[in-house]
């Protein structure tokens, strides 16, 4: 078949195999070039592997230090009519790439919040990799079953205490119109806490304890993202915001427990970049638009693979790592500037439709969308009929 992008307002519904293959090659390549990592893991399980932060995460271990990498995720597979999701085709191009050089690889699709997804990987680590020295827990998802109780929990974006009207833009239109956003139930709010917050993450690191899993010295982190008073309504101090507050009190209590192994839990706070996860929030197409301006014109933007080097080099493994004064690892510094969100917020108030090409940089983050689902890659020929089937399966 003939792939071209089904774009649905935040989604694509189809992705292209060779366009992930050739966005993994590339993060690949670029791993490789800043060299191999001093003390760097060797052993990982990756929690969220197959696309955005996680797959970066799962690139740079293997590629960045020699590591071998065991990754979950919850993607479609193919079939003879249908493409796989992104991650998927993601995934399979990761493993045989990692595989061609010899590095050990291994991927379970599954729902990563269940006790049978944790017995997988738990057996799968015991045959073959033995204990692990980092985990990094990537999972973004909109629902979640309790694995005590099967109650089905749902995450919601929405603000805390009163409603929020802003800019939006409609990405199917290109319109910018008024959105409002009615506040969160209190059952709302805690019911993305259990699909997003730091439950799941204790639940791993005490199965993977239970089984003698955890090297000495390993370390487990999560991810999160602050942003500033832009994105603060409806990220930081909004249901999602509530969620990430509670992986801080995750890391606590996970220091306390890996006390045993001298390990240690850390969160870590990465930049808003596009992926399939940060599509979904209202405000971000906008922000993330203005900010590639921004960010390009300094030369300091990053997507995800600069920025989880920048985080095992410059925090997790790092004599001298950037934490915070709650003891986060910090790479969001960048976007964080000063100068950087007074620009990004001097620009929001001006932006139209009108003038949306020229001030902000929504033509990157829209080619950025498209690469998510392998559109729009260099040297990828579009027209060319193939088979939405890949040669290995995982
Ligand atoms: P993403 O959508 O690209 O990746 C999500 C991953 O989770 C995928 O590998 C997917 O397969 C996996 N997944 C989802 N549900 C699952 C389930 N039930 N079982 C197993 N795997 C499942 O998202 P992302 O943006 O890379 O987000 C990863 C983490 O980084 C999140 O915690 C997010 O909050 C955080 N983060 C994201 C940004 C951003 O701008 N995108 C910024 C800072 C922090």
């Amino acid at each position: 078949m003939i792939i071209k992008p089904k774009v649905r307002g935040f989604i694509c519904t189809n992705s292209h195999p060779e366009g992930c293959a050739a966005n993994v090659r590339e993060q690949i390549e670029y791993t490789k070039q800043q060299g191999a990592l001093a003390k760097g893991p060797k052993n990982v399980l990756v929690l969220g592997c197959s696309t955005g932060y996680g797959l970066s995460s799962r690139i740079t271990a293997a590629f960045g230090s020699g590591a071998a990498t065991l990754g979950v995720c919850f993607e479609k597979p193919p079939t003879e009519r249908k493409t796989a999701s992104a991650g998927y085709y993601n995934t399979v191009a990761f493993q045989e790439a990692a595989q061609a050089e010899g590095l050990f690889a291994h991927s379970i699709n599954g729902d990563a919040f269940s006790n049978e997804c944790k017995q997988q990987v738990i057996d799968t680590l015991k045959a073959h990799m033995g204990k692990v020295d980092l985990i990094v827990y990537s999972l973004a998802a909109p629902r979640r079953t309790d694995p005590k109780t099967g109650e089905v929990y749902s995450s919601v974006l929405k603000p805390i205490g009163k409603h929020y009207t802003t800019k939006g833009l409609n990405t199917d239109t290109l319109k910018i119109n008024e959105v409002s956003i009615e506040p969160a139930t209190e059952e709302e709010i805690a019911n993305t806490v259990k699909v997003m917050g730091g439950e799941d993450w204790e639940l791993w690191i005490e199965a993977l304890a239970e089984a003698d899993l955890l090297a000495e010295g390993c370390q487990t982190t999560a991810y999160t993202y602050l942003g500033d008073k832009l994105t603060w309504p409806i990220y930081g101090k909004a249901t999602i915001g509530k969620a990430k507050e509670d992986l801080d009190r995750a890391a606590k209590a996970l220091n306390e427990k890996l006390a045993g192994v001298n390990g240690r839990a850390m969160v870590s706070v990465l930049k808003a970049v596009v992926t399939q996860a940060s599509s979904a929030i209202p405000v971000m197409p906008l922000y993330l638009s203005i900010l590639f301006k921004v960010m390009k014109e300094r030369g300091t933007h990053e997507g995800c693979i600069e920025q989880i080097q920048r985080l095992f080099v410059e925090c997790l493994y790092s004599a001298n790592p950037r934490l915070d004064a709650d003891g986060r690892a910090r790479v969001d510094n960048f976007e964080l500037e000063p100068s950087v969100q007074a620009e990004v917020e001097e620009i929001w108030a001006q932006v139209t439709e009108e003038n949306l090409f020229q001030i902000t940089d929504y033509k990157g983050h829209h080619e950025d969308f498209l690469k998510l689902f392998g559109f729009g890659v260099e040297g990828v020929d579009y027209d060319a009929d193939i088979s939405p089937l890949v040669k290995t399966e995982f």
